[in-house]
């Protein structure tokens, strides 16, 4: 039988790749990786970098790109059988990195070449890379007596298959909810594009009618424009109680339990290391200095933004009141009068902004923005084998022709693919005996697909998050370095991983920007002056009650991690509600689950690492500020970023790169400043 994931080919042959192809390519590369890494061992006299290093690399980079393919395969194009041969391979997977993070004959090779006389003459980048493969040896446990290490062991493959569990938890209660609606009388209020969305929904399953899917695409314009109280109140509560015991699927896919335990795992893994909880485990491979650092930021921003964001919240309360007789505003009335005031006070909606933002105008800006930026040209590759027809296939060259990277774009919303956007990777940059090999990227989004024969029509937040998802891409693809722990993202630290991308969103709001990104998608025009002004006077609408949104989820995070206690368990419940007293204004019901589907840190790499956001935004905000001084598209400074940030990728210390862009550390101001919070 020919397996298409075993298939040595440039690019993984996404349409032949079959359920039953991944556990016997996983079994054979990783036995084979193990035979190699036995060898390469025994061949060690006097270790140098190519007799150990690089080998490495391939043996890590060929797994990577067999494993790769199907853990995108799983999160695009889910289905029972693939997610089964996907899950079978956790453990083994697991298994797999733990035995290689605690292969004591390797710690030694690689500690003697980092400590030989020859890895002085080694580049930085290598050096960082040995200093990295010597942090992460030891918090793989390799230090750890026997008794230990197969516990850790343990606990990395249980953790591994909950959190894969609390994934797909999320994805089915997500999926097993829909609301069909024979007729349009409920849906009052719904702009156009969200009815055509609705309605192809109901088209695709086979139904009459408009169907309501907890998809973003569907869920958001229910939640800001339905006029149907009831109906917003049901699809809400459908959303919110997702995976838990609460809503109209209470139980069926509960997370409660698999949080508890991922909690307690997460915990234990930590005090085997010698860390008093998982927060001090997840910021030894962090920017920030240690938890308290952490949580002084996020109370500074809470304290700084706090009374702001009340005022906005009582403006909102008080417009619902008096001018539409809502004496209680309840959480799924937010989103609508927010829309309602937005319009009454800027006479403006992201609906408004849609026409100027078709797909056929967004993405050649998008490229023509970075090309700008950073002298590189974009343009759609032939040849790829693709996975869905939707998905786009894009190469990318510098001022000199050299190609220097490829990427993969799937932008719509559909059933069986799991919501958000995010960018990942199929391969890095790296040096090996056959030349250099050039990055392969996801980006993947779940954007309103086009509808009736038109080109899709972004909002302007969909857009924003084109820049960011594409700003994580750029940072993977133009890196310069050449080994596999410190090129692109790799290797960086998790709480600068943002900066890249949270810098590319500035753009979407400067006006030479948006000529280049925005044109009506039936009369070419751009968007009208006053259209702009009212969209910047609208930029920092609620600004601060975003802010308290965003630092109520990091706090929690955090808190949840720092605080756990074995004897009273996680307290999840009871903590999100503490937190939420101390800086949230938004009122949530009793039945809110939000934590059942907080993939980000249950299920993603975000466990006690939310705060990312924030501390990188504050990183972004300050580097763009730069360019709002020496022009947006100042060709000298889109080098120096690029050279500075980008093509550095893990090699240095994000403060050191940051402070050769800025010429200094940090500052909070430019953040408070763009979010328009006078503090
Ligand atoms: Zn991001």
């Amino acid at each position: 039988m020919t397996n298409a994931l075993l298939e040595l080919e440039d690019l993984p042959p996404f349409s032949r790749i079959r359920p039953d192809h991944v556990e016997p390519a996983v079994d054979l590369v990783l036995a084979e990786n193990q035979q190699a890494l036995e060898a390469l061992l025994e061949r060690q006299g006097t270790p140098n970098w190519d007799s150990l290093m690089a080998p490495l690399d391939e043996l890590r980079d060929r797994l990577h790109q067999v494993w790769s393919p199907v853990s995108h395969l799983n999160a695009v194009l889910n289905s029972d059988a693939l997610r089964a041969a996907y899950n079978a391979c956790l453990p083994k997977l697991s298994a797999h990195w733990t035995e290689l993070g605690q292969n004591e004959r390797l710690q030694g090779a690689v500690r003697a070449l980092a400590e030989s006389p020859d890895a002085v003459r080694l580049e930085p980048a290598q050096r960082k890379a040995l200093e990295h493969n010597l942090r992460d040896f030891h918090l793989s446990g390799v230090d750890l007596p026997s008794a230990d290490k197969a516990r850790y062991k343990a606990i990395m493959q249980e953790l591994a298959a909950l959190q894969s569990k609390f994934e797909d938890n999320v994805l089915d209660a997500t999926n097993a909810w829909t609301c069909q609606l024979e007729t349009d009388n409920r849906l009052a209020g719904l702009p156009d594009s969200a009815l055509s969305v609705l309605r192809q929904n109901a088209e695709r399953r086979g139904l009459e009618g408009w169907l309501i899917t907890l998809e973003l695409p569907s869920y958001f314009p229910v939640m800001s424009y339905a006029d149907d109280r009831e109906l917003r109140h049901e699809v809400y509560q459908a959303f919110v109680t997702r995976a838990s015991d609460q809503g109209p699927q209470a139980g069926r896919y509960d997370n409660s339990e698999i949080m508890e335990r991922i909690l307690a795992l997460r915990h234990e893994l930590a005090q085997l290391l010698g860390f008093a909880n998982y927060a001090e485990r997840s910021l030894a491979t962090k920017m920030a200095s240690g938890p308290a650092q952490v949580l002084e930021f996020l109370e500074d921003l809470a304290a700084r933004s706090r009374p702001q964001a009340q005022r906005e919240f009582a403006e909102l309360e008080a417009f619902a009141r008096e001018q539409h007789g809502i004496p209680q505003l309840e959480a799924w009335d937010v989103g609508y009068y927010t829309e309602k005031l937005r319009r009454q006070r800027y006479d403006l909606s992201q609906e408004d902004l849609r026409p100027y933002f078709p797909e056929t105008r967004v993405l050649p800006g998008l490229f023509a923005v970075v090309e700008r930026l950073y002298e590189v040209r974009i343009q759609p590759a032939p040849g790829a084998d693709l996975w869905h027809p939707d998905v786009r296939f894009y190469e990318l060259r510098d001022a000199t022709g050299e190609l220097r990277a490829h990427f993969y774009m799937d932008l719509y919303a559909r059933a069986k693919k799991r919501g958000g956007a995010w960018m990942d990777e199929y391969r890095g940059r790296r040096r090996s005996v056959r030349g250099v090999q050039t990055p392969v990227a996801f980006v993947t989004c779940n954007f309103t697909p086009p509808v009736a024969g038109r080109p899709a029509l972004f909002t302007h937040d969909e857009v924003l998050t084109l820049f960011h998802e594409l700003g994580h891409a750029l940072h993977h693809m133009l890196t310069r370095v050449e080994y596999y722990d410190v090129a692109g993202i790799n290797g960086v630290e998790w709480d600068a991983v943002e900066l890249p991308s949270q810098f590319m969103e500035n753009w979407c709001w400067e006006r030479e920007a948006l000529d280049l990104i925005s044109g009506h998608h039936e009369t070419g025009a751009p968007v009208p002056d006053g259209l702009y002004r009212r969209m910047l006077a609208a930029r920092n609408f609620q600004s601060a009650m975003m802010m308290a949104r965003q630092l109520e989820l990091a706090l929690f995070d955090f808190r949840l991690h720092a605080e756990y206690s074995p004897h009273q368990g996680a307290r999840v419940l009871e903590l999100w509600r503490r937190v939420r007293e101390q800086v949230a204004v938004v009122p949530a019901p009793a039945f809110n689950r939000f934590p059942n589907a907080f993939s980000h840190i249950f299920a993603g790499g975000y466990a006690a690492g939310y705060y990312s956001y924030k501390w990188a935004e504050v990183l972004s905000a300050d580097a763009f500020s730069r360019f709002e001084e020496e022009g947006i598209f100042n060709p000298a400074t889109g080098r120096d970023f690029l050279r500075c940030v980008l093509e550095v990728g893990g090699s240095r210390d994000a403060m050191a790169s940051f402070v050769a862009f800025r010429g200094r550390e940090p500052q909070v101001e430019p953040l408070l400043r763009h979010s328009g919070i006078a503090a």
